[in-house]
């Protein structure tokens, strides 16, 4: 079974998402296991204050290192660490931009440990002594590192085996290979609106259809 486990000061966030749909039949099917901590429960001041003014100053608040790092060794103790079946993630806008294939290699790992950075970000140590690699999900910047956390375990959990029904597995899927980007799909109606399906699709000559679908794949990278 793989397992996500995130670390977040926003626990909550994740109860709808991961309840729903495809991620959530896998889980109920526990082909994966998803579990979230609250970095608050990882504080040692009864304030349970995970975050501080920035060093040499400046604008917003930064998350400390210690409750970060004392949340992953409690979960590499709790999930009895071997090295090479664990990777430790941090989200942030200056990491190394995700694709496909960071997906298809994170599928490896059987355990993943998210942080989910917040306000101005993360105290550099986490990047440089606990995190095993720095994740950013595009070139924009989010208020916080749930969004990406759900965007890699949806990603990552659609490629582990019995989690999509075989429709949906067999599918020939964009970004299979460096971009590639899938045939158009069209559904009933085959008139809308005066827009019509190509005829092709509505031949039932399968040759034809495959011949259409190859020829409408593309291979260039979408501007
Ligand atoms: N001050 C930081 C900077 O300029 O790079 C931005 C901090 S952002 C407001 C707060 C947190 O959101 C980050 O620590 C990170 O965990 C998450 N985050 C924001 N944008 C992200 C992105 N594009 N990819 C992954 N995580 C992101």
């Amino acid at each position: 079974m793989k397992r996500f486990n995130i670390i977040t000061i926003f626990p909550h966030i994740f109860e709808s998402y991961f309840s729903e749909s495809i991620v959530g039949r896998a889980s109920a099917k526990k082909l994966i296991d998803i579990k979230v901590k609250n970095l608050r429960d990882f504080t040692s001041d009864k304030h349970k204050t995970v975050d501080d003014s920035p060093f040499g100053g400046g604008a917003g608040m930064v998350l400390k290192v210690q409750p970060i790092y004392d949340c992953v060794g409690f979960l590499k103790k709790k999930i009895k660490d071997k090295k090479e079946k664990t990777r430790v993630i941090l989200f942030s806008a200056k990491g190394k931009r995700y694709t496909q294939s960071d997906a298809k290699r994170l599928a490896k790992y059987e355990n993943l440990i998210m942080i989910c950075g917040r306000y101005e970000g993360v105290d550099e140590r986490v990047a440089k002594y606990i995190a095993d690699e720095e994740i950013s999900i595009g070139d924009y910047v989010l208020t916080g590192g749930e969004i990406p956390a759900m965007i890699v375990v949806d990603s990552i959990a659609r490629l582990i085996p019995g989690v999509l029904g075989n429709d949906e597995s067999s599918r020939d899927e964009s970004h299979r290979e460096i971009g590639y980007l899938e045939h158009p799909q069209y559904t009933r109606p085959e008139i809308f609106n005066d827009w019509k399906v190509p005829g092709v699709l509505l031949s039932g000559n399968h040759e034809e259809i495959e011949k259409w679908r190859k020829e409408n794949t593309k291979s260039e990278v979408k501007k």
